[in-house]
C-alpha cells in the first residue's frame, strides 16, 4: 500500500515509539503506527495486538511478545520497561505496540516514565481505544446529544484482580449517564449491583461488546439487572467492553455491521423500550 501522505517523521535509531494499535481491525491503525511497524528493528507487543496487525511488520523486525503466553506468567512491567531501554541503547528503532490507546488503561505512562528516567528519547502515538472504536463497530455512540453530555471510562478490574477500590460507583452511577467499562466481565455482577445501589434502574440497557472490530466480534444486549447472568449464559468471551446507559439503545438504529448481515435498522431507536436479554449477535 502506498499512502499519498509521506510527510511522516523519521523513526530514529535509539528511540522508542510507544504506539497504540487500536482495538483489532488493521484499518483502524494510524499512519504513524503503520510507518513504525514497517521501519522498526524490534517490536515489543502485547497479547491484545491483533495478529493481522503484526503481519504488517517489516520482515526483518525482531518480535518480543510481552503478554501472557502458553500459561507462562507475563513479564512484569519492570521487565518490559527494562527491555525497551536495553534495546534502544543498542541504537535500534524500538516499537512498543499496545492494544487500543497506550494511555487508556494501558500503562503507557509507566513505560514512558521509565524511558524518561533512562534518558531515552520517545514518541507517543495514540490509538483508537476499545471503548470508543469498539463501540462504533457495535453501533453505539459514546455520546449522543439526546442521550448524554458526559461519559465515564472505568476499569472493572484493579491490579490485584478485585473490583477497583478507588472507583466511587455511587458517584459514577449518579453522575455518568453512560459508563464504558473495560475489563468488566469478571466482576460484572458486583459492578451492576453497585450501580443499582446507586439508583440506576435494573431495566437500563447494557451491551457487552466482545472482540470488537475483529471478525469474531459479538455483542450481547441485556439490562443492568440481567447483565451478569446473561453474560455467563451466553459464554461471551474477553476481551470485552461493557456499556451501560441509553446510548446502547442507539444500536437498534446504528448497527451498521448487523445491517450488512440483513438486520433492519430503526431510524428512531430511542423510542424503543430496552431489549431484554437477546442472544449475542
Ligand atoms: N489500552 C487498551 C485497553 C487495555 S485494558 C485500549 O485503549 O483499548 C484491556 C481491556 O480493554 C479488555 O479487558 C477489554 O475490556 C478492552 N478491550 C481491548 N480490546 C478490545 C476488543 N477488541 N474488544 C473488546 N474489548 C477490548
Amino acid at each position: 500500500m502506498t499512502t499519498e501522505f509521506s510527510d511522516l517523521p523519521p523513526f530514529e535509531p535509539g528511540t522508542v515509539w510507544l504506539v497504540g494499535a487500536g482495538p483489532g481491525d488493521p484499518g483502524l491503525l494510524t499512519l504513524l503506527a503503520l510507518h513504525a511497524l514497517r521501519t522498526a528493528d524490534v517490536i515489543v507487543y502485547d497479547a491484545l495486538v491483533d495478529p493481522r496487525i503484526m503481519a504488517l511488520a517489516g520482515a526483518g523486525a525482531r518480535r518480543i511478545h510481552a503478554g501472557k503466553r502458553g500459561g507462562r506468567p507475563s513479564p512484569s512491567q519492570a521487565d518490559i520497561s527494562r527491555t525497551l531501554v536495553e534495546e534502544a541503547r543498542k541504537s535500534l528503532r524500538v516499537l512498543r505496540l499496545k492494544g487500543g490507546d497506550p494511555f487508556v488503561f494501558g500503562r503507557g505512562g509507566e513505560e514512558a516514565l521509565a524511558l524518561a528516567k533512562a534518558g531515552i528519547p520517545f514518541r507517543l502515538v495514540p490509538g483508537i481505544t476499545a471503548g470508543i472504536g469498539g463501540l462504533a463497530y457495535a453501533g453505539i455512540p459514546a455520546t449522543h446529544r439526546d442521550v448524554n453530555s458526559a461519559v465515564a471510562f472505568v476499569t472493572g478490574h484493579a491490579a490485584g484482580g478485585d473490583v477497583p477500590g478507588d472507583v466511587d460507583w455511587e458517584a459514577l452511577g449518579r453522575g455518568a449517564p453512560v459508563l464504558v467499562i473495560y475489563m468488566a466481565l469478571r466482576h460484572l455482577g458486583t459492578i451492576a449491583s453497585r450501580l443499582m445501589d446507586a439508583g440506576r434502574s435494573g431495566d437500563e440497557p447494557v451491551a457487552v461488546v466482545s472482540r470488537a472490530t475483529t471478525p469474531a466480534q459479538t455483542v450481547l444486549e441485556t439490562t443492568l439487572a440481567r447483565a451478569a447472568q446473561d453474560a455467563e449464559a451466553s459464554g461471551i468471551k474477553p476481551p470485552a467492553i461493557v456499556v451501560v446507559g441509553r446510548a446502547v439503545s442507539m444500536r437498534a438504529g446504528l448497527d451498521w455491521l448487523g445491517a450488512r448481515a440483513g438486520r433492519a435498522l430503526d431510524p428512531d431507536p430511542l423510542r424503543q423500550p430496552p431489549r431484554q436479554g437477546s442472544k449475542p449477535r
